[in-house]
């Protein structure tokens, strides 16, 4: 299929795709499929405005009549899901089989947005005074900004987005200037539902703006962005935390990610070498819950590493489109010239590396495409706390499960972690609070691949904001606490007498 059909599938003719000089290319094979306009500071400015004014309109509309529009965008995802997946790895160059499962995602956490419409609870609480009520309440915070990165140009932005909308609050998107055409098809999914909905949905509840860095700080630095919840790299969640801290803002932060695997004597190691390969090569090593750190028990690592390097050397590598494809593209030039530099570290750092090289062969030309590097370190060096945003798993050995677990803890990430053991001990060990330090711990599975029911993000560098299900909700609302008399007294807290 041409790029212009996939992108014609998607609603995006050349009045969208050839309209300004915000140059988009593929990473498929390196070529431009659109030339974008960009948003000015004043559009930006324009477009925050209808959103703070689309906020009066929108909070007035109850809960779970907002969780129909909603329903609504998930019935406009479930019917676009072919299309738009394959969308996504056009514009991201992941595997087609993970754009489809990046729109599922999507579709998901719209049915979990239309649940939580009508469960949106608060609480009563015991007052200490007699005759008086006392509850906390739930209500809409305000405009959400929401900044998003390059290799889920969607997901993310849902996870945000059907949240923010049942609970009262309009969104605008920034997302990443390397893949806004995803961004422009949803959000004519969004129009139809909008239109399928009916008036109440006021117009700029909803709306994209196609910019670089400076889209985002327009977000970060207006007081009407009551919420920006951003996406991206530790570097930019710095940023973004400090500016938004200066005003006073809400921030959603979810950053960088170093995760790893511990495998125990006990694993399974069928089961530890499928997780394994899926989560460090998977999107081409750029997620950023990829394994990145493989911490293995002494024991077993010589029935392990073996086996994962001919694991490795037998990967299909190309098309991303093409079905059997495993492992797609790197994003661009500079993706790779990072990669390179974290091998010739590892090396320098006494690593032995093992792939890494360009694959050339049965690759389409123009595209970056790497066969994944597997580097067997001599300890936790410096290089191996960073985030190298490339398909890099650097092994270590372990003896002890307590220094296993501070190898695991000892890096300034905390996004996503696991143990593959079938000893309980260990288990819950590493699931306690003396194990892993993540906002994610899993046992017997890797650490990408995250459901939308539980809320997803991390700790440390990763910025500590959560999304997607269980109580994230809450982030997206302001909290009230009320306390009604009842009586016809007026006793004070605290026993305290004011006579007057
Ligand atoms: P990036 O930080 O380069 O860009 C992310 C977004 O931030 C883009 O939209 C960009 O325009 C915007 N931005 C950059 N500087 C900004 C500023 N000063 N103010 C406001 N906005 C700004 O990240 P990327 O290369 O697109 O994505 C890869 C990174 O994202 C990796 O570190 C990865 O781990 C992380 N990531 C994290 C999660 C998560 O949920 N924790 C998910 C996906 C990606």
């Amino acid at each position: 299929m041409t790029h212009e059909r996939i992108l014609r599938a998607c609603g995006l003719g050349p009045d969208v795709t050839q309209a300004g000089d915000h140059i988009v290319t593929t990473p498929v094979d390196g070529s431009e499929i659109a030339r974008l306009k960009t948003d000015s500071r004043g559009e930006i400015e324009a477009k925050i405005a209808r959103g703070a004014a689309a906020f009066e309109a929108w909070r007035r509309v109850p809960p779970p009549r907002r969780g129909e529009l909603v329903r609504l965008l998930g019935e406009e995802l479930r019917a676009a899901k072919a299309e738009l997946g394959r969308l996504v790895t056009l514009e991201c160059g992941k595997i087609y089989q993970e754009g489809l499962g990046e729109v599922q995602e999507m579709i998901d956490i719209c049915d979990f947005a239309v649940g939580l419409s009508r469960q949106l609870y608060g609480l009563t609480i015991a007052s200490e005074r007699p005759g008086h009520a006392m509850r906390e309440g739930w209500h809409p915070m305000g405009l959400c900004g929401i900044i998003t990165a390059f290799n889920f140009p969607v997901a993310p932005w849902s996870w945000n987005a059907a949240i923010a909308l049942v609970c009262g609050d309009p969104i605008l998107w920034k997302p990443s200037e390397k893949a806004p055409l995803t961004a422009l098809a949803v959000q004519r999914l969004v129009e139809r539902a909008m239109s399928a909905f009916g008036e109440d949905a006021p117009e700029g509840l909803s709306q994209v703006n196609v910019a670089g860095a400076e889209g985002g700080q327009a977000l970060t630095a207006s007081e009407e962005v009551r919420i920006v919840s951003a996406t991206g790299s530790v570097a930019m969640g710095r940023k973004v935390g400090q500016a938004v801290a200066q005003r006073f803002g809400r921030c959603i932060l979810e950053l960088g990610g170093n995760n790893a695997m511990i495998v125990a004597p006990s694993a399974d190691l069928e089961m530890a070498l499928r997780a394994i390969t899926f989560s460090a090569v998977g999107t081409a090593g750029q997620r950023c819950t990829s394994l990145r750190r493989l911490i293995v028990h002494e024991s077993v690592y010589d029935a392990l590493i073996p086996r994962l390097k001919s694991v490795y050397e037998g990967l299909a590598i190309g098309d991303p489109l093409a079905e059997g494809t495993l492992v797609g593209p790197l994003i661009d030039a500079a993706a790779h010239e990072a990669m390179h530099a974290a091998l010739e570290a590892a090396q320098a750092q006494g690593g032995t590396i093992h792939g890494g090289e360009r694959a050339r062969t049965g690759t389409p030309e123009g595209g970056i495409y790497v066969h994944p590097a597997i580097a067997e370190m001599p300890g936790q060096t410096a290089i191996v706390c960073e985030e190298t945003f490339a398909p890099i798993l650097y092994v270590m050995k372990y003896r002890d499960l307590d220094d296993a677990i501070a190898l695991h803890n000892g890096v300034p990430q905390g996004l996503s972690s696991c143990i593959f053991t079938t000893d309980l001990r260990e288990s819950e060990a590493f699931l306690s609070a003396i194990g892993s330090d993540c906002g994610i711990a899993n046992v017997n599975i890797g650490p990408s691949g995250a459901e939308i029911g539980g809320a997803f993000g991390g700790e440390k560098a990763t910025g500590g904001g959560r999304e997607s299900g269980s109580d994230a909700w809450k982030g997206y609302m302001r909290r009230q606490t009320a306390t009604v008399n009842y009586s016809a007294e007026l006793p004070l807290a605290q026993g305290i007498r004011f006579d007057i």
